[in-house]
């Protein structure tokens, strides 16, 4: 293995030097009945943290916001632009710190 590859860290090894600051209200609302119309479900795959999943009984998506790392991709993704998206208030969500 060369020294390069050793360095290198999997996308769980990034994600656990994240520190978050959980609010108690999400800053992410699809909205259900667009989401219900969706056939594409695209911020269930284009997420990096996961916070978007289907609930097997309802076929409701589940927002797992305490999760988001702010990057904005869903927002941009989603075709039918069903996110009322916002960051997190002031003092909270995700914090980055170098390791
Ligand atoms: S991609 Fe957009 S419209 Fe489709 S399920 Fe996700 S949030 Fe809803
Ligand atoms: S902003 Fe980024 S991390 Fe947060 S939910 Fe959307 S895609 Fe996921």
């Amino acid at each position: 293995m060369q020294q390069n590859d050793k360095n290198k860290k999997s996308i769980q090894d990034k994600l656990s030097t994240i520190k978050y600051n959980c609010d108690n209200t999400s800053h992410l609302i699809p909205d259900k009945k667009k989401c219900a119309k969706c056939k594409e479900k695209t911020c269930t795959f284009i997420c990096p943290a996961d916070v978007y999943s289907i609930d097997e009984s309802s076929g409701e998506i589940i927002v797992q916001y305490e999760n988001c790392l702010e990057c904005g991709a869903c927002r941009i993704a989603c075709p039918k632009q069903a996110i009322d998206w916002k960051y997190p208030k002031q003092g909270s969500g995700v914090i980055y710190k170098h390791s």
